[in-house]
């Protein structure tokens, strides 16, 4: 008999409705002989909401409070559950991420996890009772509550599975990973199966399904992942480990990312030391930084592109103002508008012109390219933003991904 660790997203209980479906899923999971552990987010944008919230109330926002504040949403889903579940004769018991053995770090809003003290758990389940986890929380070390970031239920789930040596199902409202979002592209297609390296570089690009630091848990621990439908109930898509006769696809995924804006820094003198002044600077300050790019020098000048993400961009100007200033540079050009299209393939490695493909068709289709970035795996283009839907659109055809 196997344990199976059920975890449902934010859409999958958003009313009380969802909430009985959901139970019902449960009961069936249980009739078949397997033991569920269950793990809930907030219902519905209940997370968006409670952030709103404080940022009406507070200025400052301490860490530990925010902390407090979010993980309520989830807390309110294991009860609900709860009660929907011994409605229909399921003993079920509501665990938050403390009574359920998740030890954090002090860091609030992105907490991470110790260590997971899984007795309370394994104890329900080997009494035959359904523990409902509250996801994304634990406890610290300081015995304060802490949130584990956002999409940090998935991560609970993955620990949950390696403590108990389980499947874990990440329930959302698609069916499964697609070849890109299908709210996007209507003829994006279920991928089946898909292995850890392909689905970190899609998730690392910007697929927030699921989220990564839960994918790289699972990869780190063997931990079998497998997203589906919490509507439909269908199988999903498969993340495993890489088989060697496995036939690659060239492209599996695209990944449309509108998240991140462009700094430019114009005419920057061509000396060593230049760009590690600058990006020694971001980084002390805890930038982000993901694609850079710098021309070829003209007249002992050049330009500095890089990528941050978008959020950051209007406390990040005026540190980069600053040392584009120390440096010599002439000024500093703000872009908060443009898109991040990545394509993803582990027959990437093997099939030489892929790179070639994706120019020449966003060429056909009148879409400039601004910046370039490549791994062995992946090719990603900047674009302005508002061609980012086009972009994947052309590309994911391009590259026979669309149903056929
Ligand atoms: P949950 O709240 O269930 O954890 P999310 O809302 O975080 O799930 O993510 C699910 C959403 O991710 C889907 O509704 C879908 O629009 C979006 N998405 C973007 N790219 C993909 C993709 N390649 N495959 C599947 N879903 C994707
Ligand atoms: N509810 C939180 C969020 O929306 C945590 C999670 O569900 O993963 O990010
Ligand atoms: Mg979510």
């Amino acid at each position: 008999m196997g344990v199976v660790v059920q975890k449902f997203g934010g859409t999958s209980l958003a009313d009380p409705e969802r909430i009985r479906e959901v139970a019902d899923h449960v009961a069936r999971t249980m009739k078949r002989g397997e033991q569920v552990v269950v793990v809930v987010s907030a219902m519905g944008k209940e997370t968006d909401e409670l952030l709103h919230l404080a940022s009406q109330v507070s200025k400052t926002r301490p860490g530990r409070e925010m902390d407090m504040l979010i993980t309520a949403g989830e807390r309110k889903s294991t009860a609900l559950l709860c009660m929907a579940l011994h409605d229909l004769g399921v003993p079920a018991d509501s665990f938050t991420g403390s009574q359920a053995g998740f030890l954090t770090d002090t860091t609030h809003m992105n907490a991470k996890i110790l260590e997971v003290r899984a007795d309370r758990i394994r104890d329900a389940v080997a009494a035959g009772r359904v523990p409902v986890v509250g996801g994304a929380q634990g406890v610290s070390t300081d015995h304060d509550v802490t949130f584990l970031g956002r999409g940090g239920s998935d991560t609970t789930a993955v620990a949950l599975a390696e403590r108990l040596g389980g499947v874990c199902e990440l329930y959302t409202d698609v069916s499964g990973v697609f070849t890109t979002d299908p709210r996007v592209v209507s003829v994006a297609r279920r991928i089946n199966r898909i292995s850890f390296d392909e689905m970190l570089e899609m998730c690392a690009a910007g697929c927030p399904k699921p989220a990564m630091r839960a994918v790289e848990f699972a990869r780190t621990h063997g931990v079998r992942l497998h997203v589906r439908s919490a509507f439909t109930w269908e199988p999903g898509t498969w993340i495993t480990e890489e088989e060697p006769d496995m036939e690659d696809a060239i492209v599996s995924g695209v990944v449309g990312d509108d998240s991140e804006a462009k700094i430019t820094i114009t005419n920057v003198p061509d000396q060593p030391g230049v760009a590690a002044k600058v990006f020694r600077a971001l980084a002390s300050a805890g930038v982000n930084v993901d694609m850079i790019v710098q021309n070829v020098s003209e007249q002992g000048e050049t330009d500095i592109s890089f990528t941050l993400p978008a959020d950051e961009l209007s406390t990040v100007l005026p540190l980069t103002e600053q040392v584009a200033n120390e440096i010599g540079a002439d000024s500093v050009t703000p872009d908060p508008s443009i898109a991040k299209v990545s394509l993803v393939g582990a027959g990437m490695k093997t099939n030489p012109g892929v790179a070639a493909t994706v120019f020449e068709t966003l060429a056909a289709n009148d879409i400039n390219i601004e910046m370039i970035s490549t791994s062995a795996i992946r090719i990603s283009v900047v674009v302005a933003g508002d061609q980012c839907d086009r972009a994947v659109s052309v590309l994911h055809s391009a590259f026979g991904l669309d149903v056929a």
